[in-house]
């Protein structure tokens, strides 16, 4: 399927006319998988991983995120990843 039709504003769809080559003639045009992604839902990806798939809210602090199950511990461990002074590190000292 094809639409025929020009300057209708797509820019901000990344949409451009494309040559459509009807019988004898090659007008610019717009194909219907060009509008497709525009067309569906956004997707919803993973706050941790940026992944899709089956994700859950989650909450830590102020903090909320929609996280697979599997990526909860580690978002919740970087939430807690405070940083602190150089001076105060004493993380690989002697005890
Ligand atoms: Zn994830």
């Amino acid at each position: 399927m094809a639409l025929v039709a020009t300057g209708i504003g797509l820019k901000g769809f990344r949409i451009t006319p494309e040559n459509i080559r009807i019988g004898g003639k090659v007008p610019k045009g717009y194909y219907r998988r060009q509008f497709q992604e525009a067309w569906d839902p956004p997707v919803e990806r993973c706050d941790h991983c940026g992944q899709p798939g089956d994700l859950y809210p989650a909450a830590y602090g102020a903090a909320d995120a929609l996280l697979h199950p599997g990526c909860r511990d580690a978002w919740v461990a970087a939430q807690d990843d405070l940083s602190i002074p150089p001076y105060l590190d004493r993380r690989g000292a002697v005890a």
